[in-house]
């Protein structure tokens, strides 16, 4: 693979939504391409028909899009080896299944549906492995022939070399060797005429001329499959890269929806920014030694090597991840925290107070879908806790605090910050108050709760007359 150009791909099926594992494989072929001066290229693989989702390909492109990243060559633009959508290169494909028939590499299989489904409940029940008995492999060309003159349904499969070891070279694990008495002879082209994965696969990214495949671990298995394609063509092989997958939060088991979401825009949806989830993919599993945990997408292009991924699997700690989206969501100004917030805002937010409101709790936003939950009491009618707003103090007490404070604040005829605050503290003092008891009570009374931004910050926002029909309402529970 010396002096080739670096080219990579990703190769979605368009069968639902991507995986966050999907974008996170996305993002470490990108900036491989990238950092080597190369192309990304993205694949459309559309060749198992039954279960493509309608919509499912622009869906993927959008998504990508939506996290910032791109792609050099790509069904929507085109490129040197167009078209990058597989359903629009079938021939291509039969001419290659045709080639391996023409120099006996591979051979048309007959075998109707029951028989194989017959050889497979032989074989369970002997607990062997299911694999094809080879049925057809020697046909004699008069009966071949005869078969596809009479239309007889047909596949094509490869003819895998008898007690051979395939051996290939994976990038995170050393050297990989397997015998080929594992490997059966698997199905190149369907009987519909479409290609399989595995031939669709090594025949696009040998003419799209990938030189490194980084990709999940689950293909690790279909990798020899694919090392004996590129054998049986003549052709060399890019490297191999299988890289960890994720685990669910929890640790165990592979990442998947049955324990929460697991589509790339439900995390967009659920308001992590895009830059923060690239940031959380690049650290996942990236077992360099003094790595900075908070980098931007041209650091990590700057430093990434497949080579330094741990093959082992890694949990999806959303833990780290809420830490890194607090990090990124800090780091906004206010204008593009605006901006981003927006999107998440209940139909009963006061857009005109966002610019007040949003400074109070952007130190506290997680995510931006925190921001209803954050701020609800501005603009919505508050339930009080009686035993919360007595806690510290008795009945008689609160009763007078409330009321002088009503009649205090009610006397204010410029209602600022400066003021309240002046207001509020000369009356503790006054009084002699219990500070914590005092300040405690008042936030209750006015927000409901006990965790809020600062005070008197809050009393401003909410307004005079909000402040005193919550006191008032206060004193009348109290
Ligand atoms: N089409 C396969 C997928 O859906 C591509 C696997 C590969 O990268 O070889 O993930």
């Amino acid at each position: 693979m010396t002096n080739q150009a670096v080219r990579t791909r990703m190769a979605p099926s368009p069968t639902g939504e991507m995986h966050v594992g999907g974008l996170a494989m996305l993002l470490k072929n990108y900036a491989w391409a990238k950092k080597n001066g190369g192309q990304f290229v993205l694949r459309i693989e559309d060749t198992d028909k039954e279960r493509e989702v309608e919509g499912a390909i622009e869906e993927i492109m959008q998504v990508i899009r939506d996290y910032g990243l791109d792609w050099d060559e790509g069904p929507d633009k085109g490129g040197p080896f167009e078209p990058y959508i597989q359903s629009a290169r079938l021939a291509t494909y039969q001419e290659h299944a045709q080639q391996l028939v023409e120099q006996d590499k591979a051979y048309y299989c007959f075998c109707s549906k029951e028989r194989l489904e017959k050889l497979r409940e032989e074989q369970r029940a002997n607990h062997q492995p299911p694999k094809y008995d080879q049925h057809c492999r020697n046909l004699s060309a008069e009966k071949v022939e005869a078969k596809l003159a009479a239309g007889d349904n047909h596949v094509i499969r490869l003819k895998v070399p008898h007690d051979y070891t395939v051996t290939f070279t994976d990038l995170l694990r050393g050297e990989i060797s397997i015998n080929t008495s594992e490997i059966d002879d698997q199905v190149l082209v369907k009987s519909d005429g479409f290609p399989t994965y595995h031939l669709a696969v090594v025949v696009d990214d040998h003419l799209m001329e990938i030189s490194h495949i980084l990709r999940g671990e689950e293909w690790i298995s279909s990798a020899p499959k694919h090392v004996l394609l590129y054998e049986a063509f003549g052709w060399d092989k890019p490297v191999f890269a299988h890289m960890p997958i994720f685990l669910n939060p929890d640790g165990k088991g592979k990442m998947s929806k049955r324990k929460g979401t697991v589509s790339a825009r439900s995390f967009l949806e659920r308001g992590y920014l895009p830059a923060a989830m690239l940031n959380f993919f690049m650290i996942l599993g990236w077992a360099k030694e003094d790595q900075e945990e908070v980098m931007t997408l041209d650091e990590y292009i700057e430093a990434f090597d497949p080579a330094d991924m741990s093959p082992k699997s890694v949990a999806f700690d959303l833990q780290k991840l809420d830490w890194l989206n607090g990090v990124y969501i800090r780091q906004l100004t206010q204008d593009e925290l605006e901006k981003q917030v927006k999107q998440f805002l209940p139909a009963d937010f006061p857009q005109e107070k966002l610019s007040e409101i949003l400074p109070l709790v952007s130190e506290r936003l997680v995510t931006l879908a925190d921001i209803e939950e954050l701020t609800s009491f501005f603009y919505r009618e508050i339930e009080i806790d009686n035993d919360l707003l007595l806690a510290r103090g008795n009945r008689e007490l609160v009763a007078e605090q409330l009321a002088a404070t009503s009649a205090a604040l009610e006397k204010l005829t410029a209602w600022d910050l400066a003021g309240i605050e002046k207001t509020l503290r000369e009356l503790q003092e006054q009084h002699d108050w219990h500070k914590g008891q005092y300040f405690m009570m008042i936030r209750i009374a006015v927000t409901g709760r006990k965790a809020t931004p600062p005070l008197f910050e809050t009393m401003t926002v909410l307004g005079q007359e909000t402040t005193l029909q919550r006191l008032a309402q206060a004193a009348k529970m109290s």
